[in-house]
């Protein structure tokens, strides 16, 4: 699918930077109660990129992406959206932020172009803008002529699909997205893929989503994270991963498990193959 450049629709607030990283996650820590759900995380998010944070079940994944929202509080440290603190400018920074969440909750009594344009109507878009915009995604992620079904027609995939476009309506310079291809074909995958690649490479909005399946976020990514039990245990290039572990041909899933000697990975590796 291809991809215009940004429109003059964006709707990114003057107050936020043009260049530098998308996303700066500082050093931050949270808990719930005794519970201490992210400890001392750092990582960013260039522009044009695309970010997958890995880590099995409560590793500190949807934790970090709340605390990136604004939803929850960190006790300890800061995030910045295109150089400002989220808990500074929480309205400039959500318009800045497309999300998608793992699980969709849409007006299923809307069609599926009602509700994009309900949700282009939230974020003041004016009609041609949003028009070009929303069609342009249609296309692209195989919806075109299903729009004026309604949702609660859908299958969980176009359901899926919808809420993307929903995260991308208003251009977004940074899109965050909870296991996002999760329950989708592999057409469906295939096609969200593309999407997610172009937006990096032409729009240079960058991408953070979680994953829990290791070929995801080899087949996409370019940098990943690591979480297990709130600490980041490995980032980088999966080249530089695989460079630094000597292994330039391996799959991640190798890389991960000999970037430690002492077997550390090996449970985090387990545990994202399942
Ligand atoms: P999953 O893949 O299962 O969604 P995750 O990597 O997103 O996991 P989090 O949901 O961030 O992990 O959870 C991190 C830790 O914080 C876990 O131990 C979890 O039980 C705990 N936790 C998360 N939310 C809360 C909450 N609202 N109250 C108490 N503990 C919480």
């Amino acid at each position: 699918m291809s991809i215009a450049p940004p429109s003059s629709g964006s709707a990114t607030p003057l107050l936020l930077r043009s260049t530098g990283p998308m996303l700066e996650v500082d050093h931050i820590t949270k808990s719930y109660g005794t519970v201490r759900a992210v400890s001392d995380v750092s990582f960013s998010v260039p522009a044009g990129q695309i970010v997958g944070l890995l880590g099995p079940n409560g590793a500190g994944k949807s934790t970090t992406m709340k605390a990136i929202l604004g939803l929850v509080r960190p006790e300890i440290g800061s995030i910045r959206v295109l150089g400002q603190d989220v808990t500074r400018f929480p309205v400039a920074v959500k318009r800045a932020i497309g999300y998608v969440p793992e699980s969709t909750s849409l007006y299923e009594f809307l069609t599926g172009a009602e509700y994009l344009d309900f949700v282009a109507d939230l974020y003041g878009l004016d009609g041609a803008t949003r028009t070009a915009r929303i069609e342009q995604f249609l296309t692209g992620l195989e919806l075109s002529g299903h729009e004026n079904s309604l949702i609660s027609g859908y299958s969980q995939g176009m359901k899926q699909k919808v809420a993307l476009i929903a995260g991308l309506v208003h251009h977004p310079r940074l899109l965050i997205l909870d296991e996002p291809l999760n329950g989708l074909d592999p057409r469906s995958a295939r096609v969200v893929k593309e999407v997610l690649r172009n937006l990096a490479r032409i729009e240079g909005v960058g991408v953070l989503f979680s994953t829990h399946v290791l070929e995801i976020a080899q087949a996409i990514c370019d940098q990943v994270v690591i979480l297990r039990k709130g600490s980041v245990i490995a980032s980088g290039t999966v080249d530089a991963l695989r460079n630094r572990a000597g292994m330039s041909s391996s799959d991640l899933e190798d890389v991960f498990l000999s970037l430690t000697e002492t077997g550390d990975l090996s449970d985090v590796v387990t545990a994202l193959s399942k």
